[in-house]
Order: C-alpha cells, then sequence, then structure tokens
C-alpha cells in the first residue's frame, strides 16, 4: 500500500479481520468491512467537495463513528484531520476553524447553532451535519458515494491531525501531529499494556482530547478490537455499559473514576471484566487510587501532554501499589528525563523540568513559530512545563506545572502537594489552591473548596485539618468555599477562572 498512515488502517485491519466488530455505538455495530467501505465512500465524498492532500478537515460533535471515520477518509486523502472540543463557546470554536484553516466542519445535531456560526465566521467551505434534514446530511453523502479503492501516497511524516491543547493555561494551541505520531503512540500503549485483539474499549472520554482517542481508542482498533463509543461521559451509563457489554479496557481521568465510584450502584456494579484501567491527564489523588484498589482495581496511570501525542510516563498496573502516586517511567519507545533549569539531570529525589524526545513528539505548533521554538530545547527536546522528580528506581513523581508553583517566604510551594493535603478531609470532594500576592511573604496560598453534599464546614476546620500535615508556609491563608471548580471538559481546574482570592488575607506578622 501506498498509504503508509493512519488512513490505511481500515483496509489493513478489513483485509485481516473482516467480520470483527470495530466499533459498537448505541445499539449499532461496525464489522471492520463495514468501517473500510464507510470511510472509503467518505473518502470519495470529501474528494468530490474538493478536499485534497494537506486540507483541514473538522470534526466538531459527540463521541460517534462519524469521529473515527473522519479521522480515517482525511488520512486516506492525505488530509489533516482537526478535531474540535463541543465545550468551546462559538467565538473559539471560530478561532480553532480559522487557525486551522478547516474547509469542511463535520458536526453533530446539538453543534449545528455553533458550528454555522463559527463556520460563517472562519470561512469554511462545507458544512456536513450528522442528523438527518441537515443541508448536507453525512449519511446522504455516504450513500452517494462509490467505494473504488484509493491508495493515495501517505508517508509517515506527513501530518495526520492538528490537536488543540486543553487551553488549561491559555489559548489552545494546534499541535501538529504526523501520523509516525499517533503510531508511534499507540505502539508504545501496545507494547506498554496488555491490550490485545479481543479488547473490548469503552470510550467516555471525549474523543476530541488527545487521550480519549490516543491513549484506548487508536491502539485498540490498530489490535483489532472492539471500540463501544458513548456520546458522552455519564456515570451511570458508563457503569451500564461495563457490565452490558463486558468491558475490559478504558481510560478516563481522575474526575471520570471518581464520578463512577461515587454513584450507588458503584457498589455492586459486576467490575469483573475490567483488566486494563488507564487514568491520567491530571493530577491522579491517592484517594482515587486507594478507592479502586479496595474493588481489585488498579489503574495504569499515564502522564502526557497534547505535544506528545500523548503519552509519556506510564504506570503498569502490577506497581500500582508499590508505586502508588508515581506516573510511572518513559513509554517503551520515549525518552522522558528531568532536567534541572542548568540543563543537567536531577538526581533521584530533586525537582527538575520533565523533557521529553522520541517518535510521539510533535512537529511544532501550527502557525506559530515562536511558540514552536519555545516549546523545545536547544538540543530539541520537548519542554513540558511540568514539575517531577524520580526515586532511586527512576519512577517519576509528577509535582505540578511550573506556572502553578509559588513562592511563600523564600520557599517554593507545590499547590497539587496542598491539594492533596485538603483532599484527605472526607468531608472535601475537591479542592483547588492557587498562590496569592502578600505583602510580608511575596505569595501566600488560597484555597478554594467544594465540600461534599450536606457537609458543614468551616475555613477553621480545613486549616486545622493541615496543620501537622503540611509545612506551615504550605498551609493556605484563605479558604473560599464553592459550588464547583471551573474545569476544562478534560476534567481539568483553570486556575486562572477560579473565583477571585481575598485581596486582603488577614494580617498575621508569622509566617503562614
Ligand atoms: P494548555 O497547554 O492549553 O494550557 P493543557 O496543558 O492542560 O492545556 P493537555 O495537553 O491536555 O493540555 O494536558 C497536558 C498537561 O496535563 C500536562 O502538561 C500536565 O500538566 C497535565 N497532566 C497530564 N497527565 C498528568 C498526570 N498523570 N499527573 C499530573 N498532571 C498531568
Ligand atoms: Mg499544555
Amino acid at each position: 500500500m501506498l498509504n503508509q498512515g493512519i488512513g490505511s488502517w481500515p483496509a489493513r485491519r478489513a483485509r485481516r479481520t473482516p467480520d470483527r466488530i470495530a466499533v459498537v455505538h448505541r445499539d449499532e455495530a461496525l464489522t471492520y468491512r463495514e468501517l473500510h467501505r464507510r470511510v472509503l465512500r467518505l473518502a470519495h465524498a470529501l474528494r468530490a467537495l474538493g478536499t485534497v492532500r494537506g486540507d483541514r478537515v473538522a470534526y466538531l460533535g459527540p463521541n460517534h463513528p462519524a469521529f473515527l471515520e473522519t479521522l480515517f477518509a482525511a488520512g486516506v486523502l492525505g488530509a489533516v484531520f482537526v478535531p474540535l472540543n463541543t465545550r468551546l463557546a462559538a467565538p473559539e470554536l471560530a478561532y480553532c476553524l480559522a487557525d486551522s484553516g478547516a474547509t469542511v466542519l463535520v458536526h453533530g445535531p446539538e453543534q449545528a447553532g455553533a458550528a454555522a456560526s463559527a463556520a460563517r465566521e472562519a470561512g469554511i467551505r462545507h458544512r456536513i451535519g450528522l442528523a438527518a434534514g441537515d443541508a448536507v446530511g453525512y449519511e446522504e453523502l455516504l450513500a452517494g458515494a462509490g467505494t473504488a479503492p484509493l491508495d493515495e501516497t501517505v508517508t509517515p511524516d506527513a501530518p495526520c491531525m492538528i490537536m488543540y491543547t486543553s487551553g488549561t493555561t491559555g489559548r489552545p494551541k494546534g499541535a501538529v501531529l504526523s501520523h509516525a505520531n499517533i503510531i508511534w503512540n499507540s505502539v508504545n500503549v501496545l507494547v506498554d499494556t496488555d491490550l490485545a485483539g479481543d479488547e473490548v474499549t469503552l470510550v467516555a472520554a471525549p474523543l476530541f482530547h488527545t487521550a480519549g482517542l490516543n491513549m484506548t481508542c487508536l491502539p485498540t482498533l490498530l489490535k483489532g478490537g472492539r471500540v463501544v463509543l458513548l456520546g458522552a461521559f455519564d456515570a451511570e451509563q458508563v457503569l451500564d455499559v461495563i457490565e452490558r457489554q463486558r468491558v475490559t479496557c478504558m481510560f478516563g481521568v481522575p474526575t471520570m473514576y471518581d464520578a463512577l465510584a461515587a454513584r450507588p450502584r458503584w457498589a455492586t456494579a459486576d467490575l469483573s471484566g475490567l483488566r486494563t484501567l488507564i487514568c491520567g491527564g491530571a493530577p491522579v489523588p491517592a484517594r482515587t487510587i486507594a478507592t479502586y484498589l479496595a474493588r481489585g482495581l488498579a489503574f495504569s496511570q499515564g502522564y502526557g501532554m497534547t505535544e506528545a501525542s500523548p503519552g509519556v510516563l506510564f504506570l503498569d498496573r502490577e506497581q500500582a501499589s508499590a508505586k502508588a502516586g508515581s506516573a510511572g517511567v518513559p513509554h517503551f519507545f520515549t525518552d522522558a528525563r528531568v532536567v534541572l533549569p542548568d540543563g543537567r539531570a536531577a538526581a533521584p529525589g530533586q525537582r527538575g523540568e520533565i523533557l521529553v524526545s522520541g517518535p510521539t513528539v510533535m512537529t511544532g505548533y501550527w502557525g506559530r513559530t515562536e511558540d514552536t521554538t519555545a516549546a523545545f530545547t536547544p538540543d530539541g527536546r520537548l519542554r513540558t512545563g511540568d514539575l517531577a522528580h524520580t526515586d532511586e528506581d527512576g519512577y517519576a513523581y509528577v509535582v505540578g506545572r511550573i506556572k502553578d508553583m509559588f513562592v511563600s517566604g523564600g520557599e517554593n510551594v507545590s499547590p497539587a502537594e496542598v491539594e492533596e493535603a485538603v483532599l484527605t478531609h472526607p468531608a472535601v470532594r475537591e479542592c483547588a489552591v492557587i498562590g496569592v500576592p502578600h505583602e510580608i511573604w511575596g505569595e501566600v496560598g488560597h484555597a478554594v473548596v467544594v465540600l461534599e453534599t450536606g457537609a458543614h464546614l468551616d475555613d477553621r476546620a480545613i486549616l486545622e485539618h493541615l496543620r501537622g500535615r503540611l509545612a506551615k508556609y504550605k498551609i493556605p491563608r484563605t479558604v473560599a468555599f464553592a459550588d464547583s471548580l471551573p474545569r476544562t471538559a478534560t476534567g481539568k481546574v483553570v486556575k486562572s477562572a477560579l473565583p477571585a482570592a481575598r485581596t486582603t488575607p488577614p494580617a498575621n506578622p508569622s509566617h503562614p
């Protein structure tokens, strides 16, 4: 085959395992043969609309077979897939569409309004809707297209997708990921997990997010397993599908796993089919790990980022207890190291930035030369902007984002560490800590806390709880209570959007 990219996967799988089920969505199932034929039809249809190599094809919608079909069909033509975050507002969508220069937009029924206005603003040529009755209907388009083989030349280094970062620390940036980047990430996952051809992988995390797509969904399809798509995350439905479909594998961010364990049904749900549970994308609270271990379920933990396609560090489930709290060791084909500001490797226990190199690291940000230059060290390693330290065995512990750290009275404070300590209070459901300016200490911590339903606590009780658990300078000076925390679509707290910290913390001459 001339197509060495992931657009050729359905064809290659259809040759090997045509009758295995590839994708399940609601009550429908597609075999690899059917998936291959639908992808070919869509590729023909996109070509008829004028899509050629290098063009950008965007998707804005739920987890749906059309997401994967659009990804693969773009790959058949050598076009670049642009998945968009359904939680963005119309102007943000217009920004991503204009930024990527997409010419075609496939959208879900609920996104029709946003898609129309964003497309108008960004000058999209063709809008294709999943709902019957849309101007250009997805199914009608497929029905009218042929299935003659297409064998465009696509090399592994060609761009496969532009994936936008979560936008936790600023405007989302479009990471350009090549076919090779995506292929190597899937290989990393297949080497580092026991994922097999008989896998039943539940995809409940959004596919537009790198981990939802790349950590389990694509590796499963590469291996010839089955993916079960849920339109969006719903805890009750997830438990239901795990039982009914005998799910063996899933990826989730910590907030998703917490939501599952909070359902009354959790206690009696039959989870015996699960063997590979990957948790990552944000710091995984010790409490979450313990809750699942108590049910006999060990997480494989993952640390990564959009720019690395995304897997960087991985903790095998066999190490889940022994190395609880660690994000593991670098993936098989990835090199990651913890480096001090002067470029020297950090010794065990010493904190430094995680730098990444290897075949999954992006080529750069789309149309952002300066940001791309800033994202790499002079010798070509990806700067993650995250701090970590390793233990004597080389297992890494992610401390948090360098941007989030603050300095109180000359001491470095990691908000993630303080958040962990606050979360050990049984009445606390969620917590986020930031540094706020302080006359004497430069900065002090401010905690925003969400309590469990029905719990009553005041700030003093929280601070009392932290005494003895944390060094004095790490204990937040102020505590605010909120009903929820501002989070990105993938559950990350947007610290800049936290309820404003009190401007004048109570005067207290002793160090916090
Ligand atoms: P943006 O770059 O737009 O501000 P973002 O960094 O949140 O958003 P992603 O690429 O989705 O976008 O997330 C990567 C980041 O998520 C990492 O740099 C890290 O800070 C955090 N992260 C991912 N996995 C873990 C983990 N296991 N433990 C702690 N932090 C993690
Ligand atoms: Mg980032």
